[in-house]
């Protein structure tokens, strides 16, 4: 829901050069983020349907500078996207979040779930960086999945696209999996499908919540009809934002294998982890 919402002509902000002037300052303030120790990473568990335990964690970027209010990733990823300094700030995440993943894998045999964007899948060295930092770690590859969406592919040229496809490959012939993330939204998902090797589809949270309570018969076949789709296909299935009781019944009785949502917990600071690994299982 995040980029198709962002209306640009608003009548309500009729001065575009004060939202320039923010965006400059931001783009400012994230040059220097990552060394004056302002980022952080949340994680979110990624819930077993059928056991109730936790299949993976999932990493979120938080940013909060040292004077002011934490700036929402949906605001500050975009920016660190067109100003290039995703490629800093995806290498930290990146490294921070295996470095804190690597005990949670070895004593309960969680997975790793980091966010990538199209910017760095087109650094030719990344698959290098990415094995290079498991291994210092010892963080098996089959422990890690990286989650791509479709819209980092909408911009690219047949070429390209064929070299971040091939780059893909290469990741998952090492034993790292691919999730497309927020399936669902786009506008040719399906034809991605046929194309991108992946092995997970994380299906997003406005396909399977029901916008009224009077539209919980299409929202079932809708899940119902995904959930076919991504398990004949041979894929795993992640569905986000769950946020009842009721989806999630819905989702156990439709057979999902994985589901992430505020119903079992939001994204928490890394030292919350632990905790939460322990008081695991969820109903
Ligand atoms: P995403 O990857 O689709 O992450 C899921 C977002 O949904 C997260 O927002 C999470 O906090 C939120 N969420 C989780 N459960 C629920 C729920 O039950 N209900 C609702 N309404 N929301 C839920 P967050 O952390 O604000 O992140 C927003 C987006 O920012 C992410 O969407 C992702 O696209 C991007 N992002 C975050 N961290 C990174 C990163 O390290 N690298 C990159 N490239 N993008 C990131
Ligand atoms: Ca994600
Ligand atoms: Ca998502
Ligand atoms: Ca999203």
């Amino acid at each position: 829901a995040k980029a198709h919402g962002k209306n640009h002509t608003t009548l309500f902000h009729p001065d575009l050069r004060t939202a320039h002037l923010h965006h400059t300052t931001l783009a400012t303030g994230l040059r220097h983020a990552r060394t004056r120790g302002e980022l952080t990473l949340h994680y979110q568990p990624v819930i077993d349907l059928a056991t109730g335990t936790t299949h993976a964690l999932e990493a979120l970027l938080r940013w909060t500078p040292t004077a002011g209010r934490p700036i929402p990733p949906d605001v500050f990823i975009p920016i660190a996207e067109n100003t290039g300094l995703i490629t800093d700030l995806g290498h930290w995440a990146l490294t921070q979040a295996i470095t804190d993943a690597t005990p949670w894998h070895h004593h309960h045999g969680t997975a790793l779930t980091v966010n990538i964007s199209g910017r760095q899948l087109r650094d030719p060295a990344f698959p290098h960086t990415v094995l290079d930092t498991l291994a210092r770690h010892h963080l098996p590859p089959h422990a890690l999945i990286l989650e791509i969406t479709e819209s980092m592919l909408l911009a690219t040229t047949p070429t390209e696209t064929q070299r971040i496809t091939t780059l893909l490959s290469d990741l998952r012939t090492h034993g790292i999996r691919i999730a497309l993330d927020d399936f669902g939204t786009g506008y040719s998902s399906l034809a991605y499908l046929r194309t991108l090797p992946v092995d997970i589809l994380k299906i997003d949270r406005s396909f399977t919540t029901p916008p009224t309570a009077a539209d919980h018969p299409q929202t079932r076949a809708f899940t119902k009809a995904i959930l076919e789709l991504s398990a004949s296909l041979g894929l795993d299935t992640i569905v986000e934002g769950v946020e009842t009781p009721d989806q999630a019944a819905l989702l156990r009785q439709l057979g999902a294998p994985h589901a992430q949502g505020y119903l079992f917990s939001p994204p928490v600071p890394a030292p919350h982890i632990d905790e939460l690994l322990h008081t695991t299982p969820w109903q």
